[in-house]
C-alpha cells in the first residue's frame, strides 16, 4: 500500500531531514515545498510560536489543498519574561539568524543574574482532513556565563539542559535529539499520525 502524504512548511532542509528521519517508519511520506513546486517564503507574522505555526501551515493547506503541518521555536528565559521567545532568530536584529549577535545580546541582558533558567519550547501546528491541532515540546535548562561546545545551531552553546553538565552544542546529535523541544514536538506529531 502506498503511504499517505504529508506536507512539511518549510524550507530548511535540515528540518526536512530530521523529520523524514523521525517518519521513517510510519505510514507517512514526507513531502517538501519545493516538492509542490513551492519556494516562496512563507510568512510568519504572529505574535506567538502558537500563531506562527499556525499562519504557516494555513498558509500551505489552503494554497495546495494538502495534509500538512509547520513548527516553531523560540528560547524563552524565564527571568526576561520569556525573551527572546518569538523573537529568537531575530533577537539581536537584522534580518536574523545570526546566533552570535543573539547569544551575545542574551549574555548581557542576563549580566550580573542569579537566575539563568529557561526552556526551548516547539510548537507544531497539524493540518489533517482540514482539523487544525496543535501540540508543544519543551524542553527545560539554563543559560550559561559563556558559550561552549561547537555542535547544533543558534543558542545551543548557551543552553545546558536540566541534569546534564554540558550544553547542547557538546552534545551528539542523537544525543540531543533525544531530549530536545523538536524531537518531544515530534514525537507527539508523530504519535498523532499513527
Ligand atoms: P525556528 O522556528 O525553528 O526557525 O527557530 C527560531 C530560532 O530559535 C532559530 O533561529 C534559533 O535561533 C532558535 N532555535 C530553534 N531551535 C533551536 C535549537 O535546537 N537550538 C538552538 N537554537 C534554536
Amino acid at each position: 500500500m502506498s503511504r499517505k502524504k504529508i506536507v512539511m512548511a518549510t524550507n530548511n532542509a535540515h528540518k526536512l531531514q530530521e523529520a523524514r528521519e523521525i517518519l521513517a517508519d510510519s505510514d507517512w511520506e514526507l513531502v517538501s515545498l519545493s516538492d509542490l513546486g513551492c519556494h516562496e517564503d512563507i510568512p510568519e507574522t504572529g505574535a506567538t510560536l502558537e500563531e506562527n505555526a499556525l499562519q504557516k501551515a494555513q498558509w500551505v493547506a489552503s494554497r495546495y489543498g494538502v495534509d500538512c503541518f509547520a513548527d516553531d521555536t523560540g528560547l524563552e528565559v524565564y527571568s526576561l519574561g520569556g525573551e527572546p521567545g518569538v523573537r529568537s532568530a531575530r533577537y539581536a536584529g537584522g534580518e536574523g539568524h545570526d546566533s552570535q549577535a543573539n547569544m551575545k545580546k542574551l549574555l548581557q541582558r542576563l549580566e550580573g543574574s542569579d537566575d539563568r533558567r529557561a526552556r526551548f519550547r516547539t510548537v507544531i501546528a497539524l493540518i489533517l482532513d482540514g482539523k487544525v491541532q496543535e501540540m508543544d515540546g519543551v524542553v527545560e535548562g539554563s543559560i550559561r556565563q559563556e558559550p561552549s561546545g561547537v555542535g547544533g545551531f543558534g543558542y545551543d552553546p548557551v543552553f545546558e539542559p536540566i541534569g546534564y553538565a554540558v550544553t547542547f552544542a557538546q552534545m551528539s546529535a542523537e544525543e540531543k535529539n533525544s531530549i530536545s523541544h523538536r524531537g518531544r514536538a515530534m514525537a507527539k506529531l508523530k504519535a498523532i499520525l499513527k
